[in-house]
């Protein structure tokens, strides 16, 4: 029976969302749907399919964090957050954005690091202050919309838009648009970089505890234009789709953190030579994709299927059901949590494309050009990256992907017609990364 109002409620939970429409929030006064919601989990992780609700439906549902000693337990993509803290909404130089998400939380080292870096780069660089974007839920854990890893409070974003002079309403904080980095998919508008910037990311970079920074490779390129012969900090400073409006924080792993999961380090060099060579071509080709019309009937790519509770490890069951606030699911069945990360809006412009004239320019040079090699991403990275899913998959090690490892973010799509063979042998970048 209560497998069957949570199969009910999940249900609703899925139109709901999907509908984008707020109802009424009508807490539930009785005990936290939690039990129900990690019994029915517990239950069906027994049988082969299906393996339980997705995990994002339950830890996006949840409004406060575990009462358990701070700890991320689990991978950047594959995991969850006991005893988060939440760092405050303004500080002295930093003010967290987007307030009706409600994942502004994170480990307390996380915290500490922020605090830190918004003081030191407004005290040494003249940075005015730091807009936070997304860290992690309460209980960390996979996310509704925008990221697939920032699940086990070590993730942040962190916008490329200076602070404003003034402490932001709450509404200001839903409505204000981040900046765009980018003049086009290639390209940073030296109009609205400055070196201000670079000495931002450098500063991010520069602490011991950052395992890597994430920025779009037109950033990437532009850092290691300004980076003069100070260049240690740049291998920590990855490509990624998506991130030209953000760049994104990852943390290591705490020292002695048991059950934290970290990344292999980079790779030591600054990666301004092949590497980011390959993400233009990459980018090149993702810019033909997305302008290609999608066939009607056309084979899609297998969607790999959300994480559920099984997949996750075993801990995070705890860290979902332990103490109160827990999932507040109305009686109606919507989450308001839920309901809120996927109403507000996105935190930047979407990304620039290539004007008509420009394409048929690039798509007579890429005709032009031989097939690339091994080393570049092949159609199986774009068959292994689905919606959902971290980010492309690499093809060999040698594949930029790869070298910047896991991807820190966001849900993609791959369009029908990638599915061809004679479609482009690249991952489409995510167009809603936050
Ligand atoms: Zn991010």
């Amino acid at each position: 029976m209560r497998r069957l109002t949570l199969g009910l409620v999940l249900l609703l939970i899925c139109g709901a969302v999907s509908a984008k429409q707020i109802k009424p929030v009508i807490k539930s006064a009785t005990k936290p749907a939690t039990a129900h919601a990690v019994g029915a989990a517990k239950k069906s992780a027994g049988k082969a399919a299906p393996k339980g609700p997705p995990a994002k439906m339950l830890f996006g549902a949840v409004t406060a964090p575990a009462p358990l000693a701070a700890r991320a337990i689990g991978s950047y993509a594959r995991g969850c957050l006991a005893g988060g803290v939440s760092l405050p909404i303004s500080g002295p130089d930093w003010q967290v954005m987007r307030l009706s998400r409600n994942r502004n939380w994170g480990t307390p080292q996380l915290l500490d690091y922020l605090e830190r870096l918004a003081s030191d780069t407004r005290a040494l660089d003249g940075w005015p202050g730091l807009l936070i974007g997304d860290m992690a839920q309460p209980r960390g854990g996979p996310m509704i919309t925008g990221h697939s890893s920032h699940q086990i409070g070590l993730d942040a974003d962190v916008w490329l838009t200076p602070m404003p002079d003034h402490i932001l309403t709450r509404q200001e904080r839903e409505d204000i648009t981040a900046t765009s980095m980018l003049k086009d998919p290639f390209t940073v508008d030296p109009k609205v970089w400055t070196p201000l910037h670079t000495k931002l990311i450098k500063r991010a970079a520069s602490y011991p505890q950052v395992s890597r920074i994430f920025v779009h490779p037109a950033i990437k390129k532009m850092l290691c234009q300004q980076a003069g012969k100070d260049r240690a900090w740049l291998g920590k400073v990855r490509p990624w789709w998506g991130h030209y409006y953000h760049f994104h924080i990852r943390l290591k792993c705490p020292p002695g953190m048991t059950g934290c999961e970290d990344q292999k380090p980079p790779s030591g060099d600054d990666g301004c030579g092949t590497e980011l060579a390959n993400w233009f071509t990459m980018l090149r080709s993702a810019e033909l994709a997305a302008a290609r019309p999608t066939t009607p009937g056309a084979p899609s790519l297998p969607k790999k299927p959300p994480l559920t509770l099984g997949d996750l490890p075993k801990e995070c069951m705890t860290v979902l059901s332990s103490g109160g606030g827990g999932p507040v699911i109305a009686p109606d069945g919507t989450v308001p949590a839920a309901l809120n990360a996927v109403a507000g809006k996105d935190a930047g412009p979407p990304e620039p494309h290539l004007d008509p004239e420009a394409l048929a320019a690039l798509k007579a040079q890429m005709s032009k050009s031989k097939p690339k090699s091994k080393s570049a991403p092949t159609a199986a990275a774009a068959t292994s990256a689905s919606a959902g899913d971290a980010a492309p998959t690499p093809a060999s090690a040698s594949t930029p992907a790869s070298a910047s490892t896991v991807g820190p973010d966001s849900t993609q799509s791959i369009p029908a017609a990638q599915a061809s063979p004679a479609a482009p042998s690249v991952p489409l970048p995510h167009r809603k990364s936050q």
